[in-house]
């Protein structure tokens, strides 16, 4: 058993990798200071004994409770993730990445613990390498408006490799590729969430730019196990190690799966393009099939009918007794091609 402490805990990644370090018998700290993340996500735990919740802004030195002084390791998740998020406020996300990793990497100092990153692909900006090896140094805009967070995650990197190198301090290093899947907020602003989200309500889904921009899309469960067998690697092994799903599709593609899936009404409609959007993005993850044995496994279609699933709940949708026919025979279009795969 270990003493764990999930910076970001109650986000989409952060909750769930709270209840996979539960389940695997860990106590958990989980501190949020709840910008994007919510309690809901974390509720069916606040009454568990090995768990706690502080809230707490981690641009401010951590301060650890009574009972969690003995950390092991350090998961830090703290950041606004979506682009409509953390342009809202761009000032205060380069404040969260920046002075963020200089509070956990202390506390790591401070305790022994190991310092796990969350970084991004964001790193590698607009590429002009593809698919991103981790030896890519990157295309970032440091003026734009993405800037805030490709920039201060970056200086994040660069402060975990300095205080590795310098204080000794044990880190672990992931850039993370677009990942989806139940509890992302569903106003989110990220595009798996606008898509569904859209196509159940049967509004136009918005589509950016001429919808010929690719991502690769990873469900939150491989992603998770990813994050373990990370942490789990010997002490030698500090990354960076890029996790995500190597299926690359352009977002018109995405669009019409959306729409399959949830047998929706929805038309698409086009509209401009925001600045500096990458125009391609897809991991080389040999790193990590060779150091971690890890490769995601759901197919995007399945991923999809399970997001689809926590959306349909999360809009009420829920209870097909009750339901207006179209929505009948969205559930089972989700299910058929779930089941056939
Ligand atoms: P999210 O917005 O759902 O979660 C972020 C969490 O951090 C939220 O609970 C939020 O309240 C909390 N937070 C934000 N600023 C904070 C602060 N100053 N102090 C304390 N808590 C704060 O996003 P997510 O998708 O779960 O992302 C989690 C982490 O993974 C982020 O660091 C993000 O950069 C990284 N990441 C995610 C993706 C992805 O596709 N989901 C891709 C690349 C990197
Ligand atoms: N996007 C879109 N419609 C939306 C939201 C996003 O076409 O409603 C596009 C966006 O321009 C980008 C891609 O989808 O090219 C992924 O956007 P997201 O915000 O999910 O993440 P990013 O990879 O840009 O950080």
């Amino acid at each position: 058993m270990k003493t764990i402490l999930v910076t970001g805990g109650a986000g989409f990644l952060g909750s769930h990798l709270c209840d996979e370090l539960l389940s695997h018998g860990h106590r958990v700290l989980c501190l949020d200071n709840l910008s994007t993340g919510s309690l809901k996500n974390i509720e069916h735990n606040l009454g568990d004994d090995d768990f706690q919740f502080l809230n707490h802004d981690i641009v401010d030195p951590i301060k650890l409770p009574p009972s969690f002084q003995d950390l092991d390791q350090i998961y830090n998740l703290a950041c606004p993730a979506s682009p409509v998020h953390y342009q809202s406020d761009p000032i205060k996300t380069t404040k969260t990445c920046v002075h963020g990793a200089i509070n956990v990497l202390d506390l790591g100092l401070e305790t022994g613990a190991v310092v796990f990153q969350a970084s991004t692909s964001e790193v590698y900006g607009d590429p002009a390498q593809h698919p991103q090896p981790e030896s890519y140094w990157g295309n970032v805009n440091t003026i734009g408006p993405r800037s805030c967070y490709d920039e201060g995650k970056r200086t994040a990197e660069s402060l975990f490799f300095d205080y590795h190198r310098f204080h000794g301090v044990p880190i672990k290093v992931v850039r993370i590729f677009n990942t989806y899947g139940p509890r992302m907020a569903h106003d989110d602003g990220r595009v798996v969430s606008n898509f569904i989200v859209q196509a159940l309500k049967n509004k136009d889904i918005t589509l950016y730019g001429n919808g010929s921009q690719t991502r690769s899309f990873c469900y939150v469960d491989d992603l998770i196990s990813g994050f373990i067998a990370m942490m789990d690697t010997p002490e030698t092994v500090i990354g960076p190690v890029n996790l995500g799903n190597p299926g690359e599709f352009n977002m018109n593609e995405l669009a019409t799966a959306v729409i399959e899936l949830t047998g929706s009404d929805s038309e698409l409609l086009y509209c401009e393009l925001p600045k500096d959007d990458p125009k391609m993005r897809k991991p080389d993850i040999t790193k990590a099939t060779n150091l971690l044995g890890w490769q995601p496994k759901i197919k995007l279609q399945i991923g999809l009918a399970k997001a689809i699933e926590h959306f349909r709940k999360e809009l009420g949708l829920d209870g097909l007794e009750d339901q207006p026919e179209e929505y009948a025979k969205q559930v089972d279009n989700v299910m058929d091609i779930a089941n056939a795969n």
